[in-house]
Parts: C-alpha cells; structure tokens; sequence
C-alpha cells in the first residue's frame, strides 16, 4: 500500500492540527468576536453532526491531522460534547484533543470531558474584576468563569492555559494582575494580540496592545521574563517564565509579530465549510459533500484541494487585505 503523502500546502507546511468549531453560539457576547444582539444563529440542521464530525476527523486522520482543538461559539453549549470527544478519542492516530472555552459551564463539564478523553484546556478571560469581565463580555459571569478554572484544577487537568486578548486603551490595568495570577495559580497565562475579526468591525490597529509591549509591563512590575524552549514551531505562542521560575506567560501575536510562516492549522465551521486559515476568503463545502453522499476518497481531495489553496499568510498589513465574511464566533479560534 503506497504511503498517503503529508498534507503539504504549496509553501511546503506540513498541516496537522485541526480545529472544529461545533457550534456559533455562545452564552456571552464579547465584543471583539460578536454582535450585542440580534444574532442570526445557525439553524440546528444546518450543523454537523457527531457522527459527521467524526467521519471527517477519521478522513482527515488518513492525511495527517493528529492534534484536535473543539472551539465554538462557545463549545460547551452544544448539548452531550463529551460524546462527541468520547468517540474523537477513539480514532487511533489521533494524539492529543484540547478544547476552547470560555468556563461559564465548566464547573457543571469538567469531570465528563475529562472521563471522555479530552487531554487539553484553554479557558478565555480577559479581566480580573467583575466589572471589566461585564464590560468586555456584555454579559455576567466572572465568577463562574473562576469556579470552571478551580473545578477543572481539582479534577485534575494539568494542562490549562488562560486566553486572554489584550486591547489597547482597555486591557493595560489587567496584565500585572494576570502576572501574579499566573504566579499563583500555577497556571499558564496567555496574551492574544486582537485581532481584526470582530462581528461589529470596529478594529483598529492602534487598539492592538502589543506582546512586546506587555512583556516590558511585567518585567518591569515583576520581575525579567526569559524566553522558553520552542518545542513545536508550528506552536502560535511564544512562551515566556519569570526568571524565578513561577508563572509562565505566553504570547500569540498574529498582527505584531506573525507566525504563519509555520501554520499548520485547518479548520472546520460547525456548518462543515473547511478553511485554510482564520482569514481565508474561501471554503470548501465537506457537509454538503458527505450529505450527498460522497466518498471518503472525494472528502479527502477536498480537504486537500482546502490546504493545496492556502496563502502565505493573512495578509492584515497588505494594502489588499479584506476581512473574512465570517467574524471569530463563526469561525472558531
Ligand atoms: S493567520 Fe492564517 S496562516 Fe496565519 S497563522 Fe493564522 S491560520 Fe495560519
């Protein structure tokens, strides 16, 4: 049997992560990813099933993909998620599964998806105070975001990081706070430079607080942090500790400091349209694909045809660029 070729795109980068958003809603509305109100969900059949879902990964397994991210919207309000991990879990040469969450529901998950296999969790808050938290979200919810963290400590996740986006001009009075929090907690905080891909399309570049910048902010209010072994050069953060040893902080900064040169990310809307990149103009439609019945070895081409198109990056300094039609609650981190 000849050996399935890597799934290269035309820059050479071997693609082998994977992430599945499984639905667009979600139980707050930030403002750098949603509108306030009047969202226009998709409808329920609209979105892939478990077993679709699956099918896909299996397919997509064939070709390469071994790392799995579930995001949403918010993931934790499609209805049985642990099932849907419990049955990803199973897929042999998948090796790791993380998921994105915002932590409102954690408290109430934890325990099911760790029974079901998941290995990984990011947990989105962007604020240490209650009214910050309420600001940012338009929505409560601090504290349960909180209670999610501790719970998923207890049962016994190791790997949690903290996603936090930075925004200039809002989020400054935050980063010592999360310096310490880190210390403390033990626990992985990461700054996410914003991003232009708010629903409401208000981003402006001068709103971006830069990695660089809050490294200085910390260093200065803390203590010097040194730079960490890069593991993965695909991995989007780069990760810093304090020079003590305690806490560690990492940074994802796609506008001031990109790092699409070794993407190897796809990904997958919860209505089954595969993209290429978080701003890709273009998608390949696999759920129509596999509800009209179409083969493994078509959803395979496709997949690939998906990652043979990709560009050489996002393009958000380029004279060109347009945002994506779709905003990051459609999308999926
Ligand atoms: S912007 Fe696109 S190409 Fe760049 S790292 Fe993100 S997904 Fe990859």
């Amino acid at each position: 049997m000849p050996e399935t070729p890597p799934l290269l795109d035309s820059y050479g980068r071997p693609h082998a992560d994977l992430r599945i958003s499984v639905t667009d809603r979600c139980n707050i509305r930030c403002f750098y990813c949603m509108p306030n109100e009047h969202v226009i969900f998709q409808e329920r059949s609209m979105l892939l099933t478990f077993e679709e879902i699956e099918r896909f990964v299996k397919v997509a397994a064939k070709l390469g993909i071994r790392k799995l991210r579930l995001t949403g919207g918010e993931p934790l309000v499609r209805r049985e998620l642990p099932v849907l991990i419990e049955k990803l879990a199973k897929i042999e040469t998948i090796e790791d599964i993380a998921l994105t969450t915002n932590g409102l529901l954690l408290s109430r998950y934890a325990q099911a998806l760790k029974d079901a296999g998941l290995h990984r969790l990011n947990i989105s808050l962007d604020a240490l105070s209650a009214e910050k938290f309420e600001r940012i979200t338009r929505r409560k919810g601090f504290r349960q975001v909180l209670d999610g963290i501790h719970t998923a400590q207890a049962i016994g996740f190791e790997k949690i990081k903290i996603n936090a986006v930075a925004i200039a001009g809002l989020s400054e009075e935050e980063i010592v706070p999360f310096g310490h929090f880190a210390r403390e907690q033990g626990l992985e905080v990461r700054f996410i430079e914003f991003m232009p891909l708010d629903a409401e399309q208000n981003w402006q570049s001068n709103q971006v607080l830069s990695g660089e910048k809050i490294i200085t902010m910390l260093s200065e209010a803390i203590l010097p942090l040194v730079p960490c072994p890069r593991p993965d050069p695909s991995q989007p953060a780069t990760d810093y500790q304090f020079e003590d040893g305690r806490g560690r902080i990492g940074f994802i900064n796609p506008v001031t400091q990109p790092f699409c040169s070794t993407c190897n990310r796809l990904r997958i809307t919860a209505e089954g349209q595969i993209r290429n990149c978080l701003f890709s103009q273009e998608e390949w439609d696999a759920r129509s694909l596999m509800r009209k019945g179409g083969t493994d070895q078509e959803l395979s081409e496709l997949i690939r045809a998906c990652v043979l198109a990709k560009k050489a990056g996002h393009g958000i300094h380029s004279e060109d660029f347009h945002r994506p039609a779709r905003a990051m609650y459609q999308i999926g981190g």
